[in-house]
């Protein structure tokens, strides 16, 4: 029998992600080579404090703070330290070593991703990172590789949890945003400083990321429209539930064609309204989705933890086995396909329907001016609802209408909103927000 051959993987991190891939490395060491064809040997693992407590009991010698002298002894890197120094540099170094590099830094891709391929396809290394994107849930290999052969038109993805446990909760019980946010971090789903997640940074990242698999091309953070859920209120929940929407912050990939006729790819991140019988309304608490159309596949949708340091091992160990296998095997090293070339369309070109929320004059011709301006700009109503409201003390009546759109540009539902606020009749524009799935 051939004696199977030993690869030293290089881990950088030990924090929740990282101490359940080394576990996992030195638990299933048995199985993980059977499947791999190798002998996974983790040679050591990098970290700022040798001495820190960690989840899982590790042998004490693997610990090192000289992840450089590391990265260069190793055939496999794994990065999770996350931030952007010395995670780039150190990928850098394992890459021109002729390391393939596995890494969950979606931060860094969103940042650096394009020249770290470059280096990558240079070096005829593989540089993978499923777990950079809604954690466990197998996602970028599918769109890689299973959807290879097809063409994705349009990608809708649920890829922070944070903000879907918020989100959900403002549904399930009425609560204001600043209260659901507090129990998230009560219940850690949310950091102390939430500005990533509830800002939309950390979905644009994965945006990014998703659209650039999607549509062989290379979108960076820059070419992505992100709008967060801060200004999310309990009445734009309770309005949108009313109407049979429930609302989410989606990150969205779709091929569309600008006012000119040019093909594009529009990226963004916002909150958005979706009807409940849509399979991403379903997905409750901090869970992950993404749902794919492609032309010849149809619909796909992949659900399950977006986050936590065990299920993103999972990932971390799949993209391992993968790499790995292809050292055993020989042969080049998967690179991204860019050859799309479709550019990036600023967010005027993103068509959507809409929801408008109005506070009224409660005066007879209301409706009927309103329709009008919307009829003017091209924009066409779907579902228009008014509702009295009476102020008890004052006995001053006002109105609350609420609009739904059929679908319009951005750059026509934009001059319709400037043009709203122009009438006598408007008090104030409560919300604007986009509608999918309709
Ligand atoms: P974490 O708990 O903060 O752990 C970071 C680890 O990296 C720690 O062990 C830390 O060492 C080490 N480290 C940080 N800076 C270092 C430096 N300059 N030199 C050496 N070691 C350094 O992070 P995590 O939650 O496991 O996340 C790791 C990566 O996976 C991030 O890129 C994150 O975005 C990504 N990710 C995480 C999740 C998740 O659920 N947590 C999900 C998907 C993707 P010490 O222990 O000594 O401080």
């Amino acid at each position: 029998m051939t004696e199977m051959r030993t690869l030293k993987v290089a881990l950088l991190g030990c924090g929740n992600v990282g101490a359940q891939v080394a576990r996992i490395l030195l638990e299933d060491a048995d199985a993980l080579a059977a499947r791999t064809g190798a002998r996974l040997q983790l040679s050591g693992i990098a970290v700022r404090n040798v001495n820190s407590r960690r989840d899982v009991e590790l042998p004490q010698e693997l610990f090192t703070t000289d992840a450089d002298t590391l990265v260069k002894d190793a055939d496999l890197v794994i990065e999770l330290m996350g931030g952007i120094e010395p995670a780039r540099s150190l990928i850098v170094t394992a890459i021109r070593n002729g390391a393939c590099v596995v890494t969950g830094n979606k931060a860094l891709l969103a940042q650096d991703g394009p020249s770290l391929y470059e280096e990558g396809d240079k070096a005829g290394v593989q540089l993978s990172y499923e777990a950079a994107v809604a954690g466990a849930i197998p996602i970028l290999r599918p769109i890689r590789d299973s959807l290879s052969g097809d063409r994705i038109t349009r990608v809708l993805g649920i890829v922070n949890g944070t903000t879907n446990y918020i989100l959900d909760q403002m549904d399930t019980t009425g609560a204001q945003f600043a209260d659901a946010l507090a129990e998230a971090q009560r219940l850690g789903y949310a950091e102390a400083d939430p500005t990533a997640d509830v800002e939309g940074h950390d979905a644009a990242a994965k945006a990014a990321i998703l659209a650039s698999l999607s549509f062989h091309s290379r979108f960076a953070l820059e070419n992505v429209h992100c709008e967060g859920i801060s200004s999310v209120s309990a009445s734009d929940i309770a309005a949108a539930k009313d109407a049979g929407f429930v609302i989410k912050l989606l990150a969205i990939a779709e091929k569309l064609n600008d006012a000119d006729g040019n093909e594009g790819v529009s990226v963004r991140v916002h909150p958005t309204l979706l009807p409940r019988e849509h399979p991403l309304a379903a997905v409750r608490g901090a869970f992950n989705a993404v749902f794919i159309e492609a032309e010849n596949a149809g619909e796909l949708m992949f659900y399950g933890q977006g986050a936590g340091g065990t299920p993103t091992a999972s990932a971390v160990l799949g993209d391992l086995i993968s790499a790995a296998r292809r050292l055993v095997l020989g042969g080049p090293a998967r690179t991204e396909t860019t050859t799309g070339h479709v550019p990036a369309l600023p967010i005027d070109a993103a068509v959507t329907s809409y929801y408008i929320g109005l506070d009224v004059a409660d005066q007879p011709g209301v409706l009927a001016k309103i329709a009008q301006l919307f009829a003017e700009h091209g924009v066409s109503i779907e579902i228009m609802r008014q509702t009295i409201h009476r102020d008890t003390e004052s006995n001053v009546e006002s109105a609350e209408l609420r609009i739904i759109t059929h679908r319009a540009s951005e750059a026509a539902l934009a001059a319709t909103v400037e043009a709203v606020k122009g009438l006598d009749v408007i008090n104030s524009v409560t919300s604007v927000l986009r509608v999918e799935g309709v």
